[in-house]
């Protein structure tokens, strides 16, 4: 147990059993992620699975569960999910970018990865990490994500 006066303060936030899943593939990524769904279709359909448009409309094809679709990623759906993170409405995040291909929106990417790491969501970027975190034991429960406590940034003094 870390000593109380040397722990870095932090809070806590509620992961329940089944989870809020977002599913993103960039273009050459999308027959990768479709393949790790459909091998991973039971464990998806008891869980609250969210995907960016053209991810989200392959999956629904294939999958035949429920998809909550938000807008295509160049279009704002990395944002959005960015957004959903933010009011913790998605926690837990698989995104298989494409590391060989610039995209329009990499901004985006790039803040959608920044607000994971921000509020410490578990996310895969390829699908040996996807396929790890998806078997972990961890998924099986309720998992207490443990959050920097940001009230010290939030009160800094900007004079
Ligand atoms: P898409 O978006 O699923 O609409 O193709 C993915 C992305 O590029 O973020």
């Amino acid at each position: 147990m870390p000593d109380e006066k040397t722990a870095i303060p932090h809070k806590k936030i509620a992961m329940h059993q089944d989870k809020k899943i977002a599913l993103v593939a960039h273009d050459n990524k999308k027959r990768d992620l479709l393949e790790w769904a459909v091998f991973n279709r039971n464990l998806l359909a008891h869980h609250e699975v969210y995907a960016t448009g053209t991810t989200g409309e392959m999956l629904a094809k294939k999958l035949g569960i429920k998809i909550r679709k938000l807008q295509s990623g160049p279009l704002g759906g990395d944002q959005q999910i960015g957004s959903k993170i933010v009011s913790n409405d998605i926690d837990f995040l698989i995104f298989f970018w494409d590391p060989l291909e610039p995209q329009p929106h990499d901004p985006d990417v790039k803040a959608l990865l920044r607000m994971a790491v921000v509020w410490n969501i578990p996310i895969a970027c390829n699908r040996a990490s996807a396929d790890f975190m998806i078997s972990s034991p961890l998924m099986e429960g309720e998992y207490n994500r443990l959050i920097p406590d940001y009230d010290d940034y939030l009160k800094r003094n900007i004079d």
